[in-house]
């Protein structure tokens, strides 16, 4: 199946052309800047080079009519009819309570996102405008949303509720949801087939760690706990969120700033985390100079980064009650040796003995551990658009199973 994998932003469409049947990666890339004069469309198609349009696009469906004709082109496109195209997958970040697993879209889906919108306000409504306008341009092709959430939601309440009244909880949902669900499905999957290992006996960590980033906790296959919560906000450093913090933090600092809402969100999304303590940089790779250079502040923030990650290592593996596997992936996760040496140092009482050397040259999916270490320390590179293609396929060959 030809599967068009789209990812919605308020300003920007990222995308993938996936064959499924094939595994192959026909084509992919991103429109930037829509809503602007200036917009940009880079596509790249398999075996070919990158090429760059510029120009206006004023919103999300002539975007996506864009990247259509730009697939559809003879001579950077990779196919010859709208028709070809046999699904659209779409990341939909937030699925509330709703979803607990990937859905064809419907009219009543299509209600339920609306009803969500208020828990992701930044996130869910460009991705409802890339579903409508999808819809409207490819109206026969079968639309599926795929949730950053619905890994998650298999969590029990002790893991998802938080210490605040619970008719707020029931009022207005407030309760932890963790994100990057296909991310941390996918590598958990991928660890299982690596370790040769029904998932279900298996006891996995998985670390995401990107510009946002966030760890679960994959128990036989279930997420029974993830760092993020009710937005990306709580858990991890990252690259300009704050992560974890005592809550009265931000009410001093409104006081003492007279900060507005607006304005406290942006300090804590936008100019925290690795930014924040650093002042450097919001990228790994920088702060990982400044360190090398001995600059305090970047030594401080990637210390910070690090001993968070080691902290929730604990805490999981007491939460599942042992551990099999430790997995990074994720921009950080995947190229960082630095960061994984950091994060897997003195931990052998857990039995996380890192190999030093093969860390140093690690590549592709490898196990990093010792021979003796008794859990296994996985570099796994994510691939969320893969697990979109993969559902939206399955939904696709359900729904025409029921037609039958
Ligand atoms: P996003 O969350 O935007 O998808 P990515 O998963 O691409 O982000 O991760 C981006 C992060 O990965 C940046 O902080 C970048 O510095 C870091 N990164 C990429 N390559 C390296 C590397 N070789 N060493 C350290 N960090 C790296």
């Amino acid at each position: 199946m030809k599967i068009l994998v789209l990812n919605c932003g308020s300003s920007s469409i990222k995308y993938q052309f996936i064959d499924t049947d094939k595994k192959l990666l026909m084509a992919k890339g991103q429109v930037e800047r829509i809503g602007m004069a200036s917009a940009v469309l880079k596509h790249t198609p398999h075996n070919g080079e990158t090429i760059r349009i510029v120009g206006e696009i004023l919103d999300h469906t002539i975007a996506i009519e864009y990247v259509v004709a730009v697939l559809l082109s003879p001579n950077h496109g990779v196919i010859k009819d709208k028709s070809e195209i046999d699904a659209v997958g779409h990341r939909v970040v937030h699925g509330g309570e709703t979803f607990s697993g990937s859905v064809l879209i419907t009219d009543h889906v299509m209600k339920a996102l609306n009803e969500n919108i208020e828990l992701a306000p930044l996130h869910n409504p460009p991705n409802i405008k890339g579903i409508q306008a999808a819809k409207a341009l490819l109206k026969d092709t079968p639309q599926c949303g795929v949730f950053d959430t619905s890994f998650h939601s298999h969590m029990p309440a002790h893991a998802y509720l938080y210490g605040i009244p619970y008719q707020l909880y029931k009022k207005y949902k407030i309760r932890r949801y963790g994100f990057h669900g296909t991310s941390h499905r996918f590598v958990s999957e991928r660890a299982a087939a690596m370790l040769n290992k029904p998932i279900e006996e298996l006891k996995i960590i998985t670390a995401h760690l990107g510009n946002g980033g966030s760890m679960a906790a994959v128990n036989g296959g279930i997420s029974i706990d993830t760092t993020m919560g009710f937005t990306p906000l709580e858990g991890l450093l990252m690259g300009t969120r704050c992560g974890d913090m005592d809550p009265s933090v931000i009410l001093y600092i409104m006081g003492k700033e007279e900060l507005s809402l607006m304005e406290a969100n942006t300090l804590m999304n936008k100019h925290s985390g690795l930014i924040g303590i650093s002042g450097e940089s919001s990228d790994m790779r920088e702060v990982e100079e400044a360190f090398m250079a001995g600059n305090k502040k970047a030594i401080n923030a990637f210390n910070v980064f690090n001993y968070r990650i080691k902290k929730y290592v604990g805490a999981y593996t007491a939460a599942m009650g042992g551990l099999d596997a430790l997995v990074f992936t994720g921009g950080i996760g995947e190229n960082s040796p630095m960061v994984r040496k950091a994060v897997c140092e003195n931990m052998s009482f857990l039995g996380i003995n890192l190999d030093l050397e093969l860390n140093e040259n690690a590549k592709d999916e490898m196990d990093l551990a010792t021979p003796d270490s008794k859990v296994k320390i996985l570099r796994i590179p994510t691939n969320e658009e893969l697990v979109i293609a993969l559902d939206t396929e399955q939904i696709v060959n359900e729904e025409l199973a029921k037609q039958k």
